[in-house]
């Protein structure tokens, strides 16, 4: 019997703001869309964090036996600079400052962004569409809603129009705005729009003569706005109502909000009956952004090529550090956490590896049975992974006790222990199977750490022969060790 009939799902919908328990359209099957990313820059760890957020429920719905079909996006046309519905293309904007084609930048990010999820061992989505590739599913949708009265057009643009639209449905909804307070806080100069009212959004623009991609529709030469693509995908490959839609906090609105009305307006019908909202990663207690510069990329995390951490670490322990905090929380991001997430990571792993050294005996001295349902007690409750994995830590006390004979367990126990453990610890959390090659990270930090002391030592001696032999020695090796205010670091 699959583990869905038997284990209760709760889920956070931040449609109704509270938990509720979850039930799919149809029995055992699963829809879930998830925005993507655009594609005009590397990923930084912040978009990481909302990928492997959902990385983890699409990997529990699979576990809990669900067939689950996961669409995940790829931005590549729409998305203007700063959100908005004027201005550049994000794409086209780096294809111009580089001197290369649009779908040279869009190549060359999906790339990376594929790399990196795979470095993080997520899995990939059922199905990945592109924006571009669904250009006459949006004028479809376009000329619907047109038809429905839901939108207008000006001057070879089309407009969703928001203030209609609420006179039958409720806009802002999602987001808990109200279109009044939004109309009386807002402003638009005169003459610089077309649009009848500053919340209306763009459906369809018309390319000015400098914009490169471009597209022919019934109303100009021109694109599809941002949030168009997401509804046009979600709709093709999942139905016209589906399970559950998950991004990042920050999409809540207006992306989300605008996707909402746009299915509403289309097929009457809400569209999503679970939304989902992964929180932000900051650092410095700002939020990590392309646009800000406050960001750090996974690369640099596991090179060690950074101005924030004093060593390297690898994607499964920066993995496990983001999975130290509930999807829903905040989460900073600092060399102490790393560190601590390395040490709770190898405690982790070294437990395992007792398991098939561990003696058996006569009885078990822990409730295997609790332990393993406390474990899916926590996932059950909105995906709660810091929850999973201080159940993970009580298993690995426990495997310790046996170990150093304080504890016991019949061979029986020890079988259901060790799937529970290679089940939450490699199919849930995708945690990697690298345990040694973890370990030996950390054994190369300490002893690097060591050389770099011995080198300190050495020049405090005035010894240069010596500490210019293990800087250089260290080089050769591909170990760069660097010298700041603070002290001494290395990257790999
Ligand atoms: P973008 O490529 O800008 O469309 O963003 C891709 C995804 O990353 C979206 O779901 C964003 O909400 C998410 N995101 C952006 N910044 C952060 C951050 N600092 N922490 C977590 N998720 C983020
Ligand atoms: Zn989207």
């Amino acid at each position: 019997m699959e583990l869905h009939k038997t284990q209760q799902l709760q889920i956070y919908n931040s449609l109704s703001k509270k938990k509720e328990t979850f039930t799919p359209i149809h029995e055992g099957a699963i829809g879930m869309y998830v925005c993507g990313p655009t594609v005009y820059s590397n990923v930084h760890l912040g978009n990481c964090r909302t990928f492997l957020s959902f990385d983890l429920v699409f990997r529990y719905l699979k576990h809990l036996g669900f067939k689950v079909r996961y669409v995940r996006n790829i931005t590549d046309a729409g998305h203007l600079e700063n959100d908005a519905d004027s201005g550049e293309d994000r794409i086209a904007k780096k294809a111009r400052i580089e001197e290369i084609e649009p779908m040279e930048v869009v190549q060359r990010y999906t790339i990376d962004f594929h790399n990196t999820m795979a470095k993080f061992n997520a899995l990939p989505p059922s199905i990945e569409p592109t924006a571009t590739g669904h250009i006459i599913e949006q004028i479809g949708i376009i000329e619907e809603i047109l038809k429905k009265g839901f939108a207008y057009e000006r001057n070879g643009s089309v407009y969703f129009d928001v203030l209609k639209f609420n006179e039958s449905h409720q806009y802002g909804k999602l987001s808990g705005r109200n279109l009044e307070d939004m109309i009386a806080n807002s402003r638009e100069l005169e003459g610089q729009s077309d649009k009848k009212n500053p919340q209306d959004f763009a459906l369809w623009k018309r390319a000015e003569p400098q914009h490169i991609m471009r597209w022919t529709s019934p109303w100009s030469d021109g694109f599809p706005g941002w949030h168009l693509e997401c509804t046009a995908m979600s709709t093709k490959y999942l139905g016209e109502q589906f399970d559950i839609h998950g991004g990042g906090m920050d999409l809540k609105f207006p992306h989300h909000e605008c996707e909402i009305a746009q299915s509403e307006a289309f097929c009457s019908k809400t569209p999503v009956n679970y939304w989902m909202h992964a929180n932000m990663l900051t650092l410095n207690g700002q939020k990590m952004a392309k646009s800000t510069g406050n960001n750090i990329l996974p690369n640099e995390i596991f090179s060690g090529e950074n101005t924030v951490l004093a060593k390297p670490f690898s994607p499964t322990v920066t993995k496990f550090f983001m999975y130290q905090a509930h999807y829903r929380s905040i989460l900073d991001f600092s060399s102490d956490a790393l560190e601590a997430a390395e040490k709770g990571y190898n405690r982790l792993m070294d437990a395992i590896n007792q398991l098939d050294k561990l003696p058996t005996g006569n009885e078990t001295t822990m409730d295997i049975a609790a332990w393993k349902q406390s474990c899916y007690d926590a996932m059950n409750d909105d995906f709660n992974s810091p929850i999973l994995i201080a159940q993970l830590f009580e298993a690995a006390k426990f495997i310790n006790s046996v170990k150093d004979a304080k504890a016991s367990i019949t061979a029986e126990d020890l079988a259901t222990l060790k799937t529970t453990l290679h089940a939450f610890v490699f199919d849930v959390l995708g945690l990697q199977e690298v345990a040694a090659g973890s370990q030996n990270t950390g054994k190369l930090s300490g002893a690097v750490e060591l050389l770099i002391q011995l080198r300190n030592e050495a020049r405090a001696n005035k010894d240069f022969a010596t500490s210019d032999k293990i800087r250089d020695e260290l080089a050769t090796i591909g170990i760069q060790l660097k010298d700041g205010k603070d002290g001494t670091t290395f990257s790999l």
